[in-house]
């Protein structure tokens, strides 16, 4: 947030017109006037250089002519919050921190400490323009081209499957797994209540019914001893499971040895929804390459994005090419257009697929990145007791797609936490409102530990997610702290 101020310091001895050329350069609106000692004498602006040559109509007159005004600066320990308090105080747009010397070591700026910092917005390589570029020189336009067939190589080298269908969104991937799987009507689908809606409306989709489950608290994610009960219940009720959906959430695996081990003795195939783990692991293997499909997405606010779109992913290389098949309205290698059975038009476009072929080089450093974030807010707000982080399990390494929390015995709840960071302009958002909570899923089953309560609850009503995207400044997390310490300081 805080701007260089090398760029912005002007010694005495250097003329109006000096100042207003550099004015000009810098567009910050302000400069520094400093003493040979390199210590701030005042703040030049705009205004300060109008009035001079109104006084003295003389572009040439020395700085060393203008009034002194004693500026006003911050120290060191100076935090955002109080930054910008004290430009309300004093009317100003600007705040010099200055060294115990006067000397400035940076500027604060109104606008920036202003601006809104989101939760997690698109973070582009620079690379994405030179293949979307490249579809329009070659007019690949149209739905599929050489970019979608690169991007599927690319991802599906990357995580270590044999093979990859790019999809118009991760929803898409999930709707076309289950109906690969031959779910449909009066059949049913476990899912975890704690996930996004869309993990569960493609349940809907085809007719099936969801059978909810809690996640544990070590994990966030699908309790696998309440996956092997559901599936007991499930079987002495005669339901018939035809698919586990199973979802990696905030960016952190579940735990896919158990659920696959359960899911195998059962008979009943996994969708790994990997939307939000995309670049995670699970003991050394990539995260949505253990069910026996997997699914991940490129939303805008994903760990990486084409926009919007998805991937379906599998080591069953026919199955992947029957989802490429059924995305594109299920037509038959026929010069006329033939149709055996219903299809989607789910395929991914050219244009799109070449963003991805630029975010999917860059992968690991948009992981770098949010774990950083998460690890600057972990030792930043290390002394306060009632945040607990969501846990990273030992048996893998998550993405920290977002930074979450739980407060637990806090001075002030989640949502009311959300609200004051609303206040600074800080976007916070709670955790996924669970699906038996949801209105749409108000008739579906949800099994819970009855000692141990719904987790799913008590993390919806507690919990938090941070600022979290992998192009998120120091400064602007710094503000995110400080109203976080300010907030939580009696805990
Ligand atoms: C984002 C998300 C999806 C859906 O992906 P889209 O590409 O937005 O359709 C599915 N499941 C989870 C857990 C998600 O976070």
């Amino acid at each position: 947030m805080a701007i260089d101020v090398a760029t912005l310091t002007i010694g005495a001895a250097a003329n109006v017109r000096a100042a207003m050329r550099q004015l000009d350069e810098r567009a910050c609106g302000v400069l520094l006037l400093v003493d040979e000692a390199g210590a701030l004498l005042r703040t030049i602006t705009d205004g300060d250089l109008r009035r001079a040559l109104l006084a003295n109509d003389d572009m040439g007159q020395s700085l060393a002519s203008l009034q002194r005004v004693e500026p006003v600066v911050g120290g060191q320990a100076l935090t955002a919050m109080d930054a910008l308090s004290m430009m309300n105080k004093h009317g100003i747009d600007h705040l010099p921190v200055v060294d115990d010397q006067g000397v400035p070591l940076l500027l604060h700026s109104r606008a920036e400490l202003t601006s809104k910092i989101y939760l997690s917005t698109p973070h582009l390589a620079g690379s994405e323009m030179h293949y979307v570029q490249e579809a329009f020189e070659t007019n690949w336009i149209a739905p599929l081209g050489p970019n979608v067939d690169a991007f599927e190589k690319e991802l599906a080298a990357k995580v270590g499957v044999a093979d990859a269908a790019a999809l118009s969104s991760g929803t898409a991937a999930i709707h076309l797994a289950l109906h690969m799987l031959g779910v449909g009507r009066g059949d049913t689908v476990i899912c975890p209540s704690l996930t996004f809606v869309a993990s569960a409306n493609p349940i809907l989709y085809t007719g099936a019914e969801p059978y909810f489950i809690d996640s544990d608290a070590s994990t966030w994610n699908m309790s696998p001893a309440l996956l092997e009960r559901a599936l007991e219940t499930c079987r002495r009720e005669k339901r018939n499971v035809k698919a586990v959906v199973v979802v990696n959430l905030y960016g952190q695996s579940a735990d896919m040895t158990p659920i696959m081990e359960i899911c195998d003795r059962f008979g009943v195939p996994v969708v790994e929804d990997a939307a939000e783990s995309l670049g995670a692991t699970y003991q050394g293997r990539h995260s949505g390459t253990f069910g026996h499909i997997g699914i991940y997405s490129f939303n805008g606010n994903k760990i990486i994005t084409t926009s919007g779109g998805g991937m379906l992913v599998s080591d069953d290389v026919e199955l992947v090419a029957r989802a490429r098949y059924l995305a594109s309205q299920a037509r038959r290698n026929e010069l006329h257009y033939e149709h055996t059975e219903v299809g989607f038009n789910y395929r991914m476009s050219n244009v799109l697929a070449g963003i991805g072929r630029g975010q999917i080089a860059v992968l690991e450093e948009r992981v770098d990145a949010r774990r950083h974030v998460f690890e600057r807010y972990q030792s930043a707000l290390a002394g306060i007791d009632c945040i607990r982080w969501m846990p990273e399990a030992p048996f893998g390494r998550a993405n920290r797609w977002l930074t979450t929390l739980e407060l637990v015995d806090a001075p002030v709840g989640g949502r009311e936490l959300m609200r004051r960071l609303l206040e600074h302009n800080i976007e916070a958002r709670p955790i996924w409102k669970p699906m038996h909570l949801q209105p749409l899923y108000a008739d579906a089953p949800y099994l819970f530990d009855a000692d141990k309560g719904s987790f799913a609850d008590r993390i919806f009503e507690q919990g938090l997610c941070l600022p979290s995207g992998s192009n998120l400044s120091d400064e602007q997390q710094d503000q995110v702290i400080d109203v976080l310490r300010k907030e939580l300081q009696a805990c």
